[in-house]
């Protein structure tokens, strides 16, 4: 939805924005949904996986610490680009613990071969923050090389997405989501204000 892994790693926990998060709108329940975000963002491979479940069930405290920490970094990746999806720049402080996330990241990754060049792989690591690395990854490439002006942040829930629409145009973070409910509700407003018009008059 979000169009990059650490926008849609924000996206995680939805609902309106001027409201808190009901229990409802959190995606990241358990470390499992970490373990299914990165398997679905594909920056988790199944052997990978598979190892971090195991070793989820032998560490079950280690693991509700890395789901709270998991919801605390969700938090410093929204404070860097919430402000520039409204067009401001992110709190220094922000992105000086930005940086330290993604140096941390970069400490538990290895450099792997990939088709013209070298890649970032955190495949071998089996400590259980390794959902995390990538995401963290994510938000520093996006930080560094953007594009910027393409981050947007939906007109009516929490969700920050990449427009990629050619004339920059993207209002909803989904047609069929929020794009839908705000049709609904302006053919729903404008029903009723014809009701109220043909009964006053
Ligand atoms: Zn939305």
């Amino acid at each position: 939805m979000g169009g990059n892994i650490a926008l849609d790693f924000v996206d995680t926990i939805g609902g309106p924005l001027v409201a808190k998060p009901e229990p409802i709108d959190e995606f990241l329940r358990s470390y499992e949904d970490l373990v299914m975000f990165g398997l679905k963002m594909g920056t988790l491979s199944e052997r990978a996986a598979r190892g971090l479940r195991r070793a989820a069930s032998e560490r079950p405290e280690e693991a509700e610490a890395v789901l709270a920490r998991a919801r605390e970094k969700r938090v410093l990746i929204e404070a860097a680009f919430r402000p520039v999806s409204e067009g401001q720049e992110p709190p220094a402080a922000v992105l000086a613990e930005l940086r330290d996330f993604a140096a941390e990241a970069i400490a538990h990754g290895e450099l792997t071969r990939a088709e013209d060049g070298f890649d970032w792989s955190w495949e071998s690591s089996d400590e259980l923050d390794t959902p995390l690395w990538p995401i963290a990854h994510a938000a520093l490439e996006l930080i560094t090389e953007g594009p910027l002006d393409r981050i947007k942040s939906c007109g009516r829930c929490r969700w920050l997405f990449l427009d990629t629409t050619k004339n920059h145009s993207r209002r909803w973070c989904s047609t069929e989501g929020c794009g839908t409910d705000v049709k609904k509700e302006r053919y729903v407003a404008r029903r009723r204000a014809r009701r109220a018009g043909s009964s006053s008059g």
